[in-house]
Order: C-alpha cells, then sequence, then structure tokens
C-alpha cells in the first residue's frame, strides 16, 4: 500500500501514511474541510502542516 498524500510506500508505524508528517499533513486537510479536494501544492502542504503544529501548541498551552 502507498502513502495517499505523497505515494511512498507506508510504513507499518504509521500507515496508511509513509511518515509522521503526511499523517500530520492528511489530519490538516481533515481539519480544514478540504480533504475531498486534495492538493498536491507543497505551499499548501505547508500551509497544512503549520496548521496542524499550531493546533498542536495551542492545545499543549491548555495543560
Ligand atoms: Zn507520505
Amino acid at each position: 500500500m502507498s502513502c495517499p498524500i505523497c505515494g511512498k510506500d507506508a510504513k507499518p508505524e504509521t500507515r496508511p501514511f509513509c511518515c509522521k508528517r503526511c499523517a500530520d499533513v492528511d489530519l490538516a486537510r481533515w481539519l480544514n474541510g478540504n480533504y475531498a479536494v486534495p492538493s498536491d501544492d507543497p505551499e499548501d502542504i505547508e500551509a497544512a502542516i503549520e496548521a496542524v503544529e499550531q493546533a498542536a501548541a495551542a492545545a499543549d498551552k491548555l495543560h
């Protein structure tokens, strides 16, 4: 099975993704509600990762 984000081979520990980064991208797409319109634009992916990291940082501050 290949990673749905980048198409590389998935790893058992992060499947169906190849790595944590791609899992984060997938999560960001879900959070942004645009999963049905995947983009291959690297800037979009970077922005999605940034959104996840900011959400994680905000969650950390709650503790
Ligand atoms: Zn990947």
